[in-house]
């Protein structure tokens, strides 16, 4: 299993000549994209990226400011504008390559064993960078002991700080899970997540409590940017101003990391909802709150530590109505529609459903069908089973797998109950 570790270097009097690395390689990258560029507009013909890589193989001879990279790092700039360029054609609304800003972000990669020596005693690491005969040295503290190595990358974040990923090839890991139940999530914007057993999660709302800090430190970087202050004061006020947004991120990731392992040391299958986060973020009322919660970030966790733990999750369409329905009697109330609707009374059975916990029933309702492929008996009306309502592609056949990444494009109608976990697993071991 391929992963990749991040671990962040300590500053050292070498930093600022990798850092001069990485520019470097931000330029050869614009070099290519400004090239290709030229090129068709003179010549209406795409510049084929092995063209690009010989072109690239001569400048790299001889011109002294690029020969300070390795030629590995060359090639991994050259393999990198290969891909942008094939995806600009296979992936729809993906631009063509774009130059970028040489001095800020970027990344150089270190391949075999060629350029660099990486040394660890368990507690502490030495990443050495061997150039031009001398041995650049940077220290590493070892979160995490890391496998067979593939290759080495260098990268420098927005605010100037360097961090090492290093790619390895380890074991699979395989962590025990203490319960076996299944569980449906609906995400909201009063609660992070609402689950099906009635029980709710809240995130702190990092973003807002670091408002006044974050608020502040970017007037006070705009101020003299637009003031037109390039100098010390720019420069203090800029890392202020990014190392302040680069604590609200990590915290926030620290969160989602912590509630990913705890949701699934506890669930054998979780049923969540195939989010359109683009466009909620787009959004002029709740667009922020959308971004500073990361549910994008969070269920990308969720998916890897899901496979740790051996865990299914299962995505339902985006468009199920998981809201309006009764999670008791499947009866369909598009009164739900209004969001000020929190709680609702069902006309044909009388139940008084919470709007998150009735959709967050019906969402697990729904990813179990859409798993095993079967309609779910209902609990209320004589215990009757609705037929299940076939999507588009007309999918009704059991997936087996983890479900992340293989969106359903069809749902089904049904209902849930204490009993379903039980009647569930009883029909998956029959499969
Ligand atoms: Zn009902």
């Amino acid at each position: 299993m391929i992963r990749n570790y991040k671990y962040k270097l300590y500053v050292s009097k070498h930093t600022k000549e990798l850092s001069s690395l990485i520019t470097s390689a931000n330029f050869a990258w614009n070099h290519i994209v400004r090239l290709a560029r030229r090129y068709y507009s003179l010549y209406h013909v795409s510049l084929s990226p092995s063209r690009i890589q010989k072109h690239m193989v001569k400048i790299y001879k001889r011109d002294r400011y690029w020969s300070k990279l390795h030629t590995h790092s060359i090639q991994a700039v050259c393999q990198k504008y290969e891909r942008a360029f094939n995806e600009h054609f296979k992936i729809k609304k993906r631009g063509f390559p774009r130059a970028h800003k040489k001095h800020i972000g970027g990344s150089v990669l270190f391949k075999g064993s060629g350029g660099y020596k990486l040394t660890s005693d368990g507690k502490h690491g030495v990443f050495i960078v061997n150039k031009l005969g001398k041995k650049w040295k940077f220290k590493f503290k070892v979160t995490r002991p890391w496998g067979e190595i593939r290759n080495v990358t260098v990268k420098r974040d927005n605010d100037g700080c360097l961090y090492l990923i290093i790619t390895c090839n380890v074991p699979e890991e395989h962590l025990k899970r203490e319960g076996s139940g299944s569980i449906g999530m609906d995400f909201g914007m009063k609660t992070f997540l609402t689950l099906s057993d009635g029980s709710n999660i809240q995130i702190p709302d990092y973003h807002k409590q670091s408002l006044n800090k974050t608020a502040q430190a970017d007037r006070s970087y705009s101020l003299k940017r637009n003031a037109g202050v390039y100098g010390s004061s720019f420069k203090r006020a800029k890392r202020i101003k990014q190392k302040a947004h680069r604590k609200v991120s990590n915290l926030r990731s620290d969160f989602h990391w912590k509630l990913a392992h705890e949701l699934c040391r506890r669930y054998k299958f979780i049923g969540i909802e195939d989010l359109n986060i683009e466009g909620m973020k787009r959004h002029k009322n709740w667009g922020r709150k959308v971004s500073s919660l990361g549910y994008g970030e969070f269920i990308q966790k969720l998916s890897v530590v899901a496979e740790k733990y051996g865990t299914v999750i299962e995505k339902i369409d985006r468009y199920a109505p998981s809201s309006q329905l009764c999670s008791v009697c499947g009866y369909k109330y598009t009164g739900t529609k209004d969001l000020n609707v929190r709680e609702w009374i069902c006309p044909e059975c009388g139940t008084v459903h919470d709007r998150d916990v009735n959709a967050a029933k019906n969402i697990l309702r729904i990813a179990i069908e859409n798993y095993t492929g079967e309609g779910v008996p209902l609990t209320g009306s004589g215990n009757k089973t609705l037929q299940p309502l076939v999507g588009q592609c007309g999918h009704v056949e059991p997936r087996v797998g983890s479900g992340l990444g293989e969106n359903p494009t069809c749902f089904n109608r049904g209902s849930t109950s204490m009993q379903l976990e039980l009647w569930f697993w009883v029909r998956l071991a029959w499969f």
